[in-house]
């Protein structure tokens, strides 16, 4: 397909399991991608995207990585991971402040030795680029050249992560009975979906590809994704028109917002642990994936047209930790 140069982080690919017991519920085939098993350290989508980015960090000569994201991001934690094992540092810009001891990825950005910059939540959201552009100019001034990476790692070349992923995909399919027709996934920067509706594209839409915000809705996300797909179809093959069709998107699930849950949610993840042995994680894949479970059961008829599902689980266990409390059992 003629991706750009990438490096090795993921351990890939990752799994295909069928989920038994709910597939034999709703009376549809529903998989999970296992894309929570892409390393211990590297967990999750991020790392699929950081192969991308990072080999371009490298080779801009990079020696420290900078970039932001929520207290308990996993797109920080993964760069933190990924920036040691490149045997870089990494400065991370956070929305919030630490409050009592540290748990989940945060902890373990303590254990990796970043640098912090936290934002009180107001001032993150207008100002954290700003303070990013700052220290980079800070880092490049000390003759420590730094590479900027955004929320999620979300542009063109982060999203190529995830045309990879679908690849990935296509060849583990043409091992099983039948192919998948659909493909969900969770929306929080959108790259993952703007990637997989790339990959789908590049390989003869043979799927539909339905991205679940996990905050806000589509109207935020389609001209997020659309721009992500449309510059990286720029960089691999020009001239390739983009109908909006092929950017499906399954609204009324982001609940309370970024990184807030309802018992709701939370009561979803505990049954799909007690049903299949599967985590799913608060913030992203325990939304998401409850959407599309819902409109099955309750035959909204989204979902009528799909009777083969691969739902792609994105990661993010270490976000249950710090949840503890709103566990009822
Ligand atoms: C970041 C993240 C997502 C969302 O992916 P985007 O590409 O940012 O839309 C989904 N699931 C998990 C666990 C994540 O950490």
């Amino acid at each position: 397909m003629g991706l750009p140069k990438k490096l090795t982080l993921a351990h890939l690919p990752t799994p295909i399991e069928k989920l038994e017991r709910l597939s034999a519920t709703l009376g549809k085939e529903l998989y999970l991608k296992r894309d929570d098993f892409t390393g211990m350290e590297l967990s999750g989508n991020k790392v699929r995207k950081l192969e991308f980015a990072l080999q371009e960090a490298l080779e801009q000569g990079a020696k420290v990585l900078i970039t932001c994201g929520g207290l308990q991001s996993n797109h920080a934690r993964a760069t933190a991971v990924a920036a040691r094992k490149l045997g870089l540092d990494c400065h991370l810009v956070l929305r919030g402040r630490p409050q009592g001891p540290d748990h989940g990825n945060l902890l373990l950005d303590q254990l990796l030795g970043c640098t912090f910059t936290f934002m009180e939540p107001e001032d993150f959201n207008d100002g954290h680029l700003q303070v990013m552009a700052t220290l980079k100019a800070a880092y490049d001034e000390k003759g420590t050249p730094a590479y900027l990476l955004p929320m999620g790692a979300s542009n063109a070349i982060g999203t190529f992560g995830y045309a990879a992923a679908y690849e990935e995909i296509r060849l583990q399919e043409d091992t099983l009975e039948a192919p998948f027709d659909t493909i969900v996934c969770a929306v929080g920067s959108g790259g993952t979906h703007a990637g997989l509706v790339l990959g789908n594209m590049l390989g003869g839409s043979r799927h539909r590809v339905v991205g679940v915000p996990i905050a806000e809705d589509s109207r935020l996300f389609r001209p997020i994704v659309t721009q992500l797909t449309t510059e990286c179809l720029d960089r691999v093959a020009p001239g390739t028109p983009l109908p909006s069709e092929k950017i499906s998107f399954l609204d009324g699930y982001g609940g309370r917002g970024y990184a807030l849950n309802t018992p709701e949610e939370m009561t979803f993840i505990r049954r799909i642990a007690r049903d299949e042995g599967v985590f799913l994680d608060p913030v992203y894949t325990g939304k998401a994936f409850r959407g599309l479970v819902t409109e099955i059961e309750e035959n909204t008829g989204f979902f009528a047209d799909s009777q083969r599902i691969l739902f792609v689980h994105t990661g993010g266990l270490y976000g249950l930790f710090p949840k503890s409390p709103e566990f009822l059992f």
